[in-house]
């Protein structure tokens, strides 16, 4: 007999339909003798239209209430759910973040879990019952209900596996699992049946879009082990865990495209110690986050000057603008360029580490496609390159074939 936590996101809920699929496939778990604890999330597009009604109101409204009325997306799925479960004729019973014993700080729509005590999950489950939880939401200690932040769900399901100790954490979405990159871009792309959680992450950050990063950080954290599936067939996922000596056999894990970033340029900026510092504190100041940056050595211009070339969320491009417009004088730059139209390539993979000649590959596989690399960074498991994002698309594809087909 196994504990087994399964966590169902909002598309694999999306009607009644689909919660009776839900229910009928954690009844076939329990026939074989498995303790269930079944997280769910609300119903697709239920958070969002809450967060609509809300603005409607006020544009600002208060986070308490905020929370109080988002943890009732997951309250109308959970009963449902269990509605889904008697139907079955499996005993089966919801509860909400505070009556699983969820606790956490008081920092109203992105609250962190504090400590679970699963005294009345363990004893539910001890009594037979599937238990079902509302993902995203919890309680502070004074009894205020409150969310964990856009697909919170994810950290509720992760975080209960470690707290009952579950044999098994599985996370049931609308994708089949992680992929060496997107189907939709790389039509031979592969999916991967395990990665590290290391990998999981910079992946998820490059704009691979499967999980809330914050669930796999905590995972990573608590040494939680989970598989990625769809809730639609019955195909095996992707297993996420700690990296073993066997991951480091595969070079590169994934590709992917990151089309949401914008590329701003100053030209002649005065070189002089502090300028970097005056303008990436600005950007700090104005909540800006910047990812990558080059700075290319002196012209050899009186005084001397050099380009200062970063990189921000497209959605940040104009307050970007802003803010590096206000330094004009302080600063003295001579001009400032900003480009929408780049594509962030990126390649992720735990084997880069001991195996030499990946970036050089990389840049070759590049070259020989006639795609001109505008920026580069890494890190000890990634390399990226900015690249125009016209050509986005056949960079992933040469990359992918180099690295990743077969
Ligand atoms: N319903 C919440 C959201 O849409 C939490 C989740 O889906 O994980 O962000
Ligand atoms: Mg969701």
């Amino acid at each position: 007999m196994a504990l087994i936590v399964q966590k169902y996101g909002g598309t694999s809920v999306a009607n009644t339909e689909r919660i009776r699929h839900v229910a009928a496939r954690v009844a076939g778990y329990r026939q074989r003798g498995d303790q269930l604890v079944v997280v769910v999330s609300a119903m697709s597009g239920v958070t969002d239209s809450l967060i609509k009604l809300a603005k409607e109101i006020m544009p600002l409204p208060n986070e308490r209430e905020m929370d109080m009325l988002l943890a009732t997306g997951e309250q109308t799925t959970i009963a449902l759910t269990a509605m889904a479960m008697h139907a079955l004729g499996v005993p089966a019973i919801s509860l909400t973040g505070a009556q699983a014993g969820i606790t956490t700080d008081g920092v109203h729509t992105k609250a962190k879990i504090m400590n679970i005590t699963p005294k009345a999950v363990h004893e539910l489950l001890d009594g037979g019952s599937v238990v079902i939880v509302a993902g995203f939401q919890g309680q502070t200690p004074q009894g205020q209900i409150t969310t964990l932040g856009r697909g919170g769900s994810d950290l509720t399901a992760i975080a209960l596996a470690a707290a009952l100790k579950a044999d098994l954490c599985q996370i049931y979405t609308d994708v089949d699992g992680v992929y060496t990159a997107d189907p939709r871009l790389a039509p031979d792309a592969r999916k991967l049946a395990e990665i590290s959680y290391d990998e999981m992450l910079e992946l998820a950050s490059l704009g691979a879009k499967v999980m809330q990063s914050r669930s796999v950080e905590f995972a990573k954290k608590f040494g939680v082990v989970f598989e990625v599936r769809s809730s639609l067939n019955d195909n095996p996922g992707t297993i996420v865990k700690e990296e073993t000596k066997s991951m480091e056999g595969v070079v590169i894990r994934g590709v992917t495209l990151d089309r949401n970033q914008a590329k701003i340029t100053l030209i002649g900026v005065p070189d002089r110690p502090g300028m970097a510092a005056r303008v990436f504190k600005a950007l700090a100041d104005g909540a800006i986050n910047v990812d990558m940056i080059v700075q290319n050595i002196s012209h050899g211009t009186q005084p001397p000057a050099t380009d200062l070339s970063f990189t921000v969320d497209k959605a940040d491009l104009l307050k970007a603008r802003k803010v590096i417009d206000g330094l004009r004088s302080e600063v003295g730059f001579r001009d400032v360029l900003a480009d929408e139209k780049i594509g962030k390539l990126s390649i992720v993979g735990v084997g880069m580490r001991s195996q030499p000649g990946v970036a050089a590959k990389m840049f070759d596989t590049l070259a020989q496609n006639g795609i001109n690399i505008e920026m580069i960074s890494t890190s000890e498991i990634k390399i990226s390159v900015v690249v125009e994002l016209a050509k986005g698309e056949a960079a992933l594809r040469a990359i992918h074939a180099e690295f990743l087909s077969k």
